[in-house]
């Protein structure tokens, strides 16, 4: 009887962990391997140790547990072990075997993944490199080397071309690394391929800046794929399947969900400083992007700011806040949305450069409001969809761009040009769209089914709640126009 329990744990043993391991995406077959040799090994030490076996001997030693009477010593050995096992997993992760071993997968996934999403990365290589301080050119190298989290005095920040939404890899002078939103749902495995591409091992901090698809929709592939060490997201919810599978995929991870609110400060180790500076209050479950939070990151004598999505009413909070908000360089809030970038606030941040991470849409981001507020400014705009990836490099002192600012003209706000799309692009943007109301807040879900057909989907829809939005419109005209059909349910 001893011994079938004894076989049956070994059996069920080491299956078990490759199905924990490979659930909390840890490398199962070291994990399956490992768990088969241990209640193996420590029959075999206990066995040299006791007797005083020498080594020679114990060369061509047969494992007592398989002799005869010892079997019930590896069953023994083995609950111990499922235990111990079962205690390390339920405490969320191992304290340091799951790290190193998540590496090697990652290392093993580069060399084996041959479907790697280029766009961001021919992005990054065809910009042109330019010190646009004094205008000397720079050396770019994209850090492409695998290098360790070693310091590197230098603050770089990403702001990777992930079209119509965000996301920024901020790598700090220490060495750590931060990832600020994660693109849409199908930009998951670009962004995952960018990050390696940096060489990035692990994520120390990943925020969530709110949960919108177009910020949150491919963290989920990037938890998937690094070790992520610490996870801040706003305490607001979203009944979408992006959020859900973000929510899985930390719950996966083994990390808690750290508030994201003003005050929190970020450890990102010496040399540079970040610290949130808003959301400053909760501004409920149906205003996702005033509840963004907004990320203000110094090295020496420059700064950036990383506004997610917020919206006036927070920018006005964080204001009257008193918190310093003044930064060299600016992520425009919401996409260049003119619900965004109010003259206050961009009197209090006045930045040098703006950065807006924007892609093909049909709310008119980035307005021509807030080129002409910000080029009257006399602020250098960057642009994701035209430029690509920007990356701004800091040394302490100055910030050098990976490309030249766009040149911008300013132009009326009010006047409709030849081009046929300003007038849309204008009326897209307002909120006097009739049929929606407020078109900061688009409700209609764009969504390109499995069969490729484009169909959108209305509040109230039968499919509505799960549908995962490809874009967002305020009018069902606006969808149509987009080439999208009415969902029949
Ligand atoms: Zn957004």
């Amino acid at each position: 009887m001893g011994y079938i329990v004894a076989l049956l744990i070994l059996i069920a043993l080491p299956y078990y962990v490759y199905l924990e391991a490979q659930k909390r995406g840890m490398n199962s077959i070291l994990w399956f391997v490992g768990s088969i040799l241990f209640p193996i090994i420590v029959p075999i030490v206990f066995f040299i140790t006791k007797r005083k076996i020498s080594v020679s001997q114990s060369a061509n030693y047969i494992p007592p547990g398989f002799r005869s009477k010892k079997l019930w010593k590896m069953g023994v050995a083995g609950f111990a072990y499922l235990i111990l096992v079962s205690a390390v997993f339920a405490a969320g992760r191992a304290p340091s075997i799951p790290t190193s071993e998540k590496t090697s997968t990652v290392e093993k996934q580069e060399t084996t993944n041959t479907q790697v999403v280029k766009s961001i990365q021919t992005n990054q290589n065809q910009a042109t490199t330019t010190n646009t301080s004094n205008g000397t050119p720079v050396s770019n190298e994209p850090t492409t080397t695998t290098n360790e989290p070693t310091p590197t005095g230098k603050l770089e920040v990403r702001f990777l071309n992930v079209g119509q939404g965000d996301a920024t890899l901020v790598k700090f002078p220490s060495g750590k690394v931060m990832l600020v939103d994660g693109g849409n749902n199908q930009y998951g495995q670009a962004v995952v391929n960018y990050i390696k591409d940096a060489g990035v091992k692990s994520i120390d901090i990943m925020v969530a800046t709110h949960p919108d698809a177009d910020h949150i929709g491919g963290l989920d592939v990037v938890l998937q794929n690094f070790v992520v060490k610490k996870f801040y997201a706003p305490k607001v919810a979203n009944n979408t399947k992006s959020y859900e599978d973000m929510l899985l995929a930390v719950k996966n991870e083994g990390i808690g969900i750290s508030s994201a609110t003003a005050g929190v400060k970020l450890d990102v180790g010496a040399g540079a400083t970040a610290e949130m500076v808003g959301p400053i209050k909760n501004y409920g479950s149906s205003d996702m992007n005033n509840n963004s939070a907004v990320i203000r990151i110094v090295h020496g004598s420059t700064s950036f700011l990383l506004t997610g999505d917020a919206e006036i009413e927070s920018e006005s909070d964080m204001i009257a806040s008193g918190k310093t908000l003044k930064s060299t360089v600016l992520k425009v809030g919401h996409h260049g949305s003119k619900s965004s970038t109010s003259l206050s606030f961009l009197n209090a941040v006045s930045p040098s450069y703006a950065v807006i991470s924007v892609g093909h849409n049909n709310y008119g981001h980035p307005t021509t409001e807030i080129l002409n507020r910000l080029s009257s400014k006399g602020i250098k705009i960057f642009r994701t969809d035209k430029q690509g990836t920007i990356i701004a490099t800091s040394n302490g002192s100055k910030v050098v761009f990976n490309s030249n600012p766009m040149s911008y003209a300013p132009t009326k706000v009010t006047t409709t040009t030849s081009k046929p799309k300003s007038t849309t692009t204008n009326k897209t943007d307002t909120k006097t769209t009739t049929s929606s109301g407020d078109c900061s807040k688009p409700l209609i879900k764009g969504n390109i089914s499995s069969s490729g057909e484009k169909i959108y989907h209305v509040p109230g829809g039968a499919y509505y709640d799960r549908t995962i939005a490809e874009e967002m419109f305020c009018t069902e005209e606006q969808a149509i126009k987009a080439g999208y059909r009415k969902s029949k349910r």
